[in-house]
């Protein structure tokens, strides 16, 4: 079987340590919020305390741009070199997506990339999303999948990631059900991006919606699984139980000072990397390690190595030392980090 890359399609077992879930090119501007410190906004990232950043990292722009090739290559190379080999990146319409730009970076670092296609929650929509059918935005899909994205000849590999927000909206169920059946046709795997602390199963109400219009669950990914209520393991066994993936992308993302952070985000309690290696290492226990991923949905500059953040070699080098402590084993690791984005990625033959 075969995955495709931003280069051209390469055989499954080409594919190697992969991160299911990053942005390499991504602008996520509108989350920009105004603070009360003065001239943050338009400082370069360097230049802005880390803590701060890590606290409100939406109050400097630069933090919310990834753009600049070289620095994402540089990046790249320090996770080859730590030991990976591919990597998936989920920006899409409406926050940035640059086929171009990732083919580059991909030639240049050495690095597989597979790009998604679809598109995120209803803020980031842009106007197609609104006035095509269903049908027609499936057409997009599959046509991104086995022709080209925005005329080039660059295909995507992989549909998402599909974004839902609690309650899902009109136009997110559109995209839901375009995905699922572009998904049907194709054989691609599928990631819905959504936050535990959403509406109340908003999850589950998606995977319902994409399973109605013959979505296969077995080849479908829910994302951030460890971002709210300091990860809740019954929350990804309700989608183990639906027989998806669960993903821990946060790894490296951890709440800095819990009263602060309480204080700054009173919705959003990020895990720490310890409570993640946990969560995981129970579930392992239970027999479900092929069916989780693990990453880092890196997507703002503050998070690469280069300004002190974990950077995308941070599984690699700091994580899976503590799962063996943990007492996960080899081969569980191995199925997380190898077999598990294999099996998601290779879809033709
Ligand atoms: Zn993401």
């Amino acid at each position: 079987m075969k995955s495709m890359t931003v280069t051209g399609p390469i055989y499954e077992n080409q594919l190697g340590m992969t991160l299911p879930h990053e942005h390499v090119i991504i602008d996520l501007s509108f989350l920009f919020q105004e603070s009360s410190t003065a001239g943050i906004a338009d400082l370069p990232v360097g230049a802005v305390d880390r803590r701060v950043l890590c606290l409100n990292p939406t109050i400097s722009k630069d933090n919310l741009v990834l753009g600049d090739a070289t620095l994402s290559v540089r990046e790249l190379i320090a996770f080859r070199e730590a030991g990976g080999s591919s990597i998936v990146d989920l920006t899409l319409p409406g926050l940035g997506r640059n086929p171009r730009a990732l083919r580059e970076i991909s030639i240049q670092s050495g690095v597989h990339i597979i790009c998604g296609t679809g598109w995120n929650a209803e803020l980031t929509h842009p106007q197609i999303v609104k006035q095509a059918s269903t049908d027609d935005l499936a057409r997009v899909i599959c046509s991104e999948l086995r022709v080209g994205i925005e005329g080039t000849s660059i295909r995507a590999g992989i549909i998402g990631e599909i974004g839902v927000t609690g309650p899902i909206t009109r136009n997110e169920e559109k995209v839901l059900r375009a995905a699922a059946r572009a998904q049907k046709i194709t054989g691609a795997a599928m990631v819905i991006d959504t936050l535990p602390l959403q509406e109340e199963n908003c999850i589950i109400k998606a995977l319902d919606i994409i399973e109605e219009e013959g979505a296969d669950l077995s080849r479908t990914v829910v994302a951030h699984c460890d971002f709210d209520s300091g990860i809740d393991p019954a929350y990804a066994k309700s989608i183990l139980d639906r027989g998806a993936y669960v993903e821990f992308d946060g790894f490296g993302t951890e709440r800095p000072d819990y009263s602060e952070w309480i204080q700054q985000s009173p919705k959003l309690m990020l895990p720490t990397d310890a409570e993640r290696v946990k969560v995981v290492r129970e579930l392992t226990q239970e027999g479900h390690s092929r069916r989780i991923l693990l990453s880092h949905d890196t997507c703002m500059k503050y998070e690469y190595g280069t300004y002190g953040g974990a950077g995308y070699s941070h599984l690699l080098q700091r994580i899976i030392p503590m799962l063996k402590e943990e007492g996960v084993a080899e081969n569980e690791i191995n199925a997380m980090l190898v077999e598990n984005p294999r099996s998601l990625l290779a879809y033709f033959a």
